[in-house]
Order: C-alpha cells, then structure tokens, then sequence
C-alpha cells in the first residue's frame, strides 16, 4: 500500500468509528428538562437520555400518555424531581410500564430532592390548603448548589448501575464539577446587587433561588399553592404590598403569566419571567444558560426598576 493509500485507509476506518454512534449503554427517562440536561452532562455517550415534559408544561400536571409508557417501559433509570412534585403522574406512569428495576426503592429510581435540605416543609400537612408539598418544597433546581449536590449523587448512580464504565462517569463528573463552581463563583459575584431585594411570586416556585440570592419574598400571588389567583385575590396583595412593596414579581415560563402582567400594570412592578428549567427561554439553553439566563433577567428588572 502507498503512504497516500494508507493515509485514505486510516481516514476511511476513522470516519466509521465517527459515523457509527456508540452504543449507549443506559436508557435514561428524566421527568423534567433540568434532570435531563444534567444527565448528558454526566454520562455523555454512554446515556441515551428521553425527557418526559417540556419547559412549558406544568410539571406537577403531566399525561401519562402511551408513548410516555413506552418509554418508562424500556428505561434503566429514571432522574425525577421527587419530593412528591410528580406525585400526580409518575407512580401511574411506573405502574403502567410494568419495568421492575426503576420503580420507587430500586437503583433505577433515582429522586434528585433526596439529596439536597428541603424548604418550606410544612410542619402539619393539610391538603385544604391547596397542592400543599408534604416533603417540603420540591422546586429544587433554581439553587445552583443543590445541582451539584444532586450531580454527585447522579454520578455515583451511573456507577452503580454502569459499572464497566464507572471510570468514564468519574471523569465527567469532575469536569462537569469543576465548571460548575467556575459558573457558580462568577453568578455569585453577579447577583451580589439582588441581595435583600424585596420580591413577588406567582407560585410558590421560586424559594431556592430566593434562598440562593438572599432575596426577600414578600408576597406569593397564588391564594393557595397551585390554585390561580381571582382578581378580589391580587388586589388584596396589592394592597399589602403597599406596606411591603416588591421590585419585581417572577413567574415560571410554563405558568400563564396574566396574574404577574395585572401586578405589572397596578403596581408598576416587572414582571419578570424566568426560564425555570432548560428549554424555558431561549437563551437557557443547558443548565449554564439557564442560571446566566435568570440572573440576567433579575439583574435587568432590578435595574429598571430602580
Ligand atoms: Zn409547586
């Protein structure tokens, strides 16, 4: 063979390896795209990852339709929220799948909300006072830090369940790591000037990123969790908010954000929309875009604000 043959050999066998998509070796069905997104970040090609809701679908109301069943059915795990945010669908979907090894208790389970301190647990549940969370607030993913905390505990389950390619998860995992406290000292920094900032929600979504930031929710537009506001309801918190006044009222970008726009218009506050998971808005493209994304936003609304 000539060097010149040789060398088209070499870049004909290089271009199969490339053309030819290794072979994932965990299905992966994430519940929300936060979990999903994180899932490629730590088993990149070793994960074949589906995600069973959309950034703009209310993740506490999900159809367990049959494609979705489908999906559950061939999985070899599954990365929820837990902390019974999908306690509505997800233990349908599971029974229906008839797939023993990611049912509640199996190392095929796994329930991000586990792994981080949970706000807002309520000390005595009362299902009158609406989609009230017993295990605590279960909107987890607006926290940076509790990515991490979940991550390692996300690597740690690819092992257990990969072993072959244990080393590989370890690898990314670090990398991920790694460029996950970069971002977070550099948001940390950006976000110092939202520290006290006095805040409205639309739905009670937004307590670890209010945690997070040292912000101060003032009031909360929904009467009772899940349970849209009436009218006779947003003008009593308008009128408490002229005691209290807020900067900026947030709602999630599934949510319709009418009740945040009405505050907008009689109280002069921004409403200010947040991507609240991957895919929300257009620049939170992955988990990085989505923290440059919402603090961007903040940042702006505070700026106009003022
Ligand atoms: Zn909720």
């Amino acid at each position: 063979m000539t060097p010149l043959k040789t060398f088209a050999a070499g870049l004909f066998s290089l271009a199969c390896l490339v053309a030819t998509p290794a072979h994932a070796a965990l299905r992966v069905l994430a519940c929300e795209p936060e979990w999903g997104a994180l899932a490629i970040e730590l088993g990149g090609p070793q994960v074949d990852v589906s995600v069973a809701t959309s950034a703009l679908q209310d993740p506490h109301q999900i159809q367990a339709k049959p494609s979705l069943i489908a999906k559950a059915r061939n999985a070899d795990l599954v990365v929820c929220t837990g902390a019974e945010l999908e306690i509505g669908w997800l233990p349908v979907l599971l029974q229906q799948a008839g797939n023993a090894k990611i049912q509640a208790g199996q190392s095929g389970n796994f329930a991000a909300a586990d792994f981080v301190r949970k706000l807002d647990v309520p000390t005595q549940v009362d299902r009158a006072q609406g989609d009230v969370h017993a295990a605590g607030n279960p909107h987890i993913q607006l926290d940076p830090r509790n990515i991490a905390l979940v991550a390692t505990a996300l690597t740690a389950r690819l092992q257990q369940l990969d072993g072959a390619n244990a080393a590989a998860y370890a690898g990314r995992g670090q990398d991920f790591q790694q460029r996950w406290q970069q971002a977070l000292a550099r948001w940390n920094a950006k976000a110092t000037p939202l520290k006290g900032m006095p805040v409205a929600s639309q739905h009670k979504a937004f307590t670890y990123l209010i945690d997070w930031l040292g912000l101060k929710e003032v009031a909360v537009l929904e009467p009772k969790p899940g349970v849209e506001p009436s009218v006779s309801h947003l003008q009593q918190v308008l009128a408490s908010l002229k005691a209290q006044p807020a900067r900026m009222v947030l709602y999630a970008a599934y949510q319709d954000g009418r009740p945040s726009e009405w505050l907008q218009k009689n109280a002069a506050v921004p409403a200010v929309k947040v991507a609240f998971t991957v895919g929300g808005t257009d620049a939170a493209k992955d988990l990085f875009g989505l923290f440059d994304d919402t603090l961007d936003r903040l940042l702006s609304a505070a700026g106009s604000a003022k």
